[in-house]
C-alpha cells in the first residue's frame, strides 16, 4: 500500500494532518463505496464572456453526497483521495461524468452548440501513465470534439517536473484538448517555464480578484497577469468575481473570461440550461 501511494504516503502519516489514520482509512474504504454506490455528483459553473456576461463554458466541480455526512464540498475529500490513490478512479469519473453531459446539452439545445467543459486533473492523474487515454476514450464515448474539453492544472503540478509536463501537457493537446493553469498567481511557475508551457488559457486566482476593485496593488497585478496572457497569446479568465465593481474593473484591465458567484454559483445541469435559454432569449446564438 505504501508502494502504491508513491510520493503522497508521508502526506497521509503527516502530525499537521487533523484527520487522524483511522479517520483516513475509513474514508477510503467510504469512497471505494461511493464510486460503487454512485454517490459523487458534478456541479457545473458558468464561465462567461467578461463583456457580454453571456455563457461560454461551464467547470465541472464535485460533490460527494456522503451517506452519514451530507454533502461534502471537494475541500472535504480530494487530498485524501489524492493521498490514497482514488483520485484516479474518482477524477477519470468525473471526466467521463462531465463529457457527457456536455453531449447532452449540445443535444437539446441549439444555444449549447459552441458550449465548452472545463475539468479539474489533480497532481496523481497528471502523472498517471494512462490519462491521455482516459481522455480519448472519454471524448470519444460522449462524441464531443476536443476542442470543447479544457483541462485545468495548477502551477505546482506543472514545476514538480517540468520536462514530464511539457510532455503530457504536448500530449493532450495533440488529442486536441485545452489546457489551462488554475488557480494563478498562487504557486511559483517562473516566465520562463510559461513560455515553454503549451497551455492556452490563464485562469486568474480568486485571491487577486478579492480586492481589485479597492486595492491599487491588486490592479497592478492582474493588469500584469493580463499583459502576460496577451504578450503569450493566453486567453485570461478571472476566478472568484462576486461584485459588479470587480467585474467593471476586470472587464477594464481587458481580462477575457469571469467565473465567480455574480455570474453564478455551481448548480445541476438544469440550471445550466437555464442559462442557455437566458441567452437564446437576450439574443439568437452566434450573433
Ligand atoms: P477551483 O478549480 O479553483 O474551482 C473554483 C472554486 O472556487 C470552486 O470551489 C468554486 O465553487 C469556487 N468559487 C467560484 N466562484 C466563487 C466566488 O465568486 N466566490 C467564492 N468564494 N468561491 C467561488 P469548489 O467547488 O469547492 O472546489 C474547490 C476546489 O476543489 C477546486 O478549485 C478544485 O481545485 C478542486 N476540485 C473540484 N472538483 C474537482 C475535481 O473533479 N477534480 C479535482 N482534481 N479537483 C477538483
Ligand atoms: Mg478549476
Ligand atoms: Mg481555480
Ligand atoms: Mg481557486
Amino acid at each position: 500500500a505504501a508502494k502504491r501511494s508513491g510520493r503522497n504516503a508521508y502526506q497521509l502519516f503527516s502530525p499537521s494532518m487533523s484527520r487522524s489514520v483511522l479517520e483516513e482509512a475509513q474514508q477510503r474504504v467510504d469512497m471505494e463505496r461511493g464510486l460503487e454506490q454512485e454517490q459523487f455528483v458534478v456541479l457545473y459553473q458558468p464561465v462567461v464572456d467578461m463583456t457580454t456576461q453571456r455563457l461560454t463554458g461551464v467547470e465541472a466541480l464535485v460533490r460527494w453526497r456522503h451517506p452519514d455526512d451530507g454533502l461534502l464540498s471537494p475541500y472535504q475529500f480530494i487530498a485524501n483521495a489524492e493521498a490514497n490513490g482514488l483520485i484516479v478512479p474518482l477524477g477519470r469519473w468525473v471526466l467521463r461524468e462531465a463529457c457527457a453531459q456536455l453531449a447532452r446539452w449540445r443535444r437539446e439545445t441549439p444555444a449549447a452548440a459552441g458550449l465548452k467543459i472545463n475539468v479539474n486533473l489533480s497532481a496523481r492523474q497528471f502523472q498517471y501513465a494512462g490519462l491521455v487515454g482516459d481522455v480519448a476514450a472519454a471524448l470519444a464515448d460522449a462524441g464531443i470534439p476536443a476542442s470543447a474539453l479544457t483541462l485545468e492544472i495548477t502551477e505546482s503540478m506543472l514545476m514538480e517536473d517540468v520536462t514530464g509536463a511539457i510532455e503530457t501537457l504536448g500530449a493532450l493537446r495533440q488529442l486536441g484538448v485545452r489546457l489551462a493553469i488554475d488557480d494563478f498567481g498562487t504557486g511559483y511557475s517562473s516566465l520562463n517555464y510559461l513560455k515553454q508551457l503549451p497551455v492556452d488559457i490563464i485562469k486568474i486566482d480568486r485571491t487577486f480578484v478579492e480586492s481589485v476593485d479597492t486595492d491599487a496593488d491588486d490592479v497592478a497585478l492582474v493588469d500584469a497577469v493580463v499583459g502576460l496572457g496577451q504578450a503569450l497569446r493566453l486567453q485570461t479568465v478571472a476566478e472568484g468575481i462576486e461584485t459588479d465593481g470587480q467585474w467593471a474593473m476586470l472587464q477594464q484591465i481587458g481580462c477575457d473570461q469571469g467565473q465567480g458567484y455574480l455570474f453564478g454559483r455551481p448548480g445541476d445541469a438544469a440550471s445550466v440550461a437555464a442559462l442557455l435559454a437566458r441567452d437564446a432569449a437576450a439574443a439568437p446564438a452566434g450573433v
